[in-house]
């Protein structure tokens, strides 16, 4: 037990997290004797935690809600896409113990993406939602040069904030007209406060291809209104998983098969 690698998962709150179920699965595939655990951590505790968790010999760490931006502070370096983000999902440690911070959202969504033969380039996408996931998504997506990257959300003023912030990834807000939507994802929490309606109808149909962020039981109400419009509806558990797999990788240098990974308790 003594020799194994040391990892973890830090967030507030943190009990619904999977990565410990994910990267120990990850860690029996490759062989890798992991100790992979959930520390939940608050706001005040944030930079002393990581602080202690590496200087006591932790190999790495992901970060979740509440903590992906001020993660940040306690990184030595910063990969080109969280300066990009300015969000973290992932801290490492390099051979002059310097902490790395990066983020693996985005490439986790293409990789899904790619493994579901969902075709981003030269299709028109549209982001729904303007929070930390769809910050997190934006430049990968825009790298994979869709015709058109569109974004949508309850709140204007965040629509605004995001426009600024990726000006020169040709982001454009949602246009109302006949132009049907080739991949619509769902980077919103709003069908979790029940049902779930977004007003577009006419460019929806049933080639469009409908993407959750959300996945288990939290899809529900997403699933049930893209329903009225096509079959081709996906939930983000692909996604969560191919993130973990970057994070692996990230450590290890190596990606884990991600083909058998079991969830049980995927639902919330
Ligand atoms: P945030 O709290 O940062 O953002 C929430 C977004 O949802 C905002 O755009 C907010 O709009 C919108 N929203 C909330 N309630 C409603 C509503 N009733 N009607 C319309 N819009 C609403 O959350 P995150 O961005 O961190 O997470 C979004 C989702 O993505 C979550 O379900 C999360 O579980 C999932 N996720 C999945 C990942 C994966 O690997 N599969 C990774 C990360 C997140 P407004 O600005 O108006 O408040």
């Amino acid at each position: 037990m003594g020799n194994q690698i040391k990892l973890g998962v830090i967030g507030d709150p943190i009990d619904h997290s999977m990565s410990p179920l994910i990267h120990s699965q990850f860690g029996e595939a490759t062989g890798l004797e992991i100790d992979f655990r959930s520390f939940h951590v608050v706001e005040r505790d944030l930079d002393k935690f990581i602080e202690s968790f590496f200087a006591d010999g932790g190999y790495g760490l992901n970060v979740t809600l509440p903590h992906k931006l001020n993660c940040i502070r306690s990184a030595d370096i910063l990969s080109s896409e969280v300066e990009l983000l300015g969000a973290a999902n992932t801290l490492s440690k390099n051979s002059n113990n310097q902490i790395i911070a990066s983020s693996t959202d985005g490439i986790g969504l293409i990789r899904d993406c790619s493994d579901k033969n969902i075709e981003i380039s030269n299709k028109r996408i549209l982001i729904l939602g303007a929070g930390g996931a769809s910050q997190s998504i934006i430049p990968a997506i825009a790298r994979m040069n869709p015709t058109k990257l569109m974004i949508d959300n309850r709140s204007p003023d965040k629509i605004e904030h995001l426009l600024k912030k990726y000006s020169s990834l040709g982001l454009q807000t949602l246009q109302h007209n006949n132009e049907p939507i080739d991949l619509l994802i769902n980077a919103t929490s709003a069908a979790l406060s029940g049902s779930f309606n977004w007003n577009i109808q006419n460019q929806l149909n049933e080639e469009t291809i409908f993407y959750d962020l959300s996945y288990g039981k939290a899809s529900a109400n997403f699933f049930s209104w893209a329903s009225q419009f096509s079959k081709n509806r996906f939930d983000g558990t692909g996604m969560l998983i191919a993130q973990a797999a970057f994070s692996f990788q990230l450590w290890f240098d190596t990606f884990p098969d991600t083909s058998n990974i079991k969830l049980s308790n995927a639902d919330d």
